[in-house]
């Protein structure tokens, strides 16, 4: 599990994350739904290892990990921009991890082909990032994320910049891969509908503290109090 202990997050005189107290258990696909500015990317980060704990303490399944840089901590992170290497092919670019790791370029190959083909981007191992479409472009940035079999997939709103249709379809998608993986996805965005859709658990964010932290079903069915009611769209 992924666990957090009092954690909390200050940028100067402003405090965006208090004394967050939550567990996110093993292999659940878990949502961190909020509106813009409530401190999801910046705990996602924290998570990552990208930004530094204020107070408090994170831990991996028993292990303490704050002092851990983001490659010692076997999690793969999607970002909104995708963050591919311009000037690498998509094959490069997905085995981009691997080759830092040391592994051999046949092996890569062949692991870089497996996923490939589950993301159904095989045609297009030869091509520069700038040759894709945005779905592909995501697919890649998946790509690259699960080919190193991460125990904890990050991902901060991978989706916000599809059109309407492939973000449904990639909804789908992302909850199969999460299975596939069968890691502790954590998931970040401002849209309730994908959080109710895609999520096993959603933890409801509010200028720095989580509201409620349940099920869809829970959340949306027994809201908190009146800000987890407003944001979801129930009435309490
Ligand atoms: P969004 O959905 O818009 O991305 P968010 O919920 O992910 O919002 P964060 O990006 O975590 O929110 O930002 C939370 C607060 O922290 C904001 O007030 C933001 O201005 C501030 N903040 C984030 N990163 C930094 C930074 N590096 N330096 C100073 N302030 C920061």
């Amino acid at each position: 599990d992924v666990r957090l202990e009092g954690l909390s997050k200050s940028f100067g005189s402003n405090q965006v994350l208090k004394s967050l107290d939550l567990t996110f258990p093993e292999r659940r696909f878990v949502t961190l739904l909020g509106p813009s500015g409530c401190g999801k990317t910046t705990l996602l980060r924290m998570i990552a290892g990208l930004e530094k704990a204020t107070e408090g303490a994170i831990w991996f399944g028993g292990r303490r990990v704050d002092h851990l840089s983001p490659g010692e901590r076997n999690i793969a992170m999607v970002f909104q921009s995708y963050a591919l290497y311009p000037t690498m092919d998509v094959a490069a670019n997905i085995g981009y991890g691997l080759k830092v790791r040391g592994m051999a370029k046949p092996e890569r190959a062949e692991k870089v082909g497996i996923v490939a083909k589950v993301l159904e981007i095989a045609h297009l191992l030869a091509r520069k990032p700038k040759a894709l479409s945005g779905g592909q472009r995501q697919r890649v940035a998946l790509g690259r994320a699960m080919v190193r079999k991460p125990d904890i997939f990050l991902m901060d709103e991978p989706l916000s910049n599809l059109d309407a249709k492939l973000r449904t379809t990639m909804r789908g998608e992302l909850r199969r891969f999460h299975l596939d993986l069968q890691t502790t996805s954590i998931y970040v965005t401002h849209d309730q509908l994908e959080a109710m859709t895609m999520s096993d658990l959603v933890a409801v964010m509010d200028a720095g503290v989580v509201q409620q932290f349940g099920t869809p079903e829970e959340v949306y069915d027994r809201p908190a109090n009146l800000f987890v009611a407003g944001f979801i769209g129930s009435p309490p």
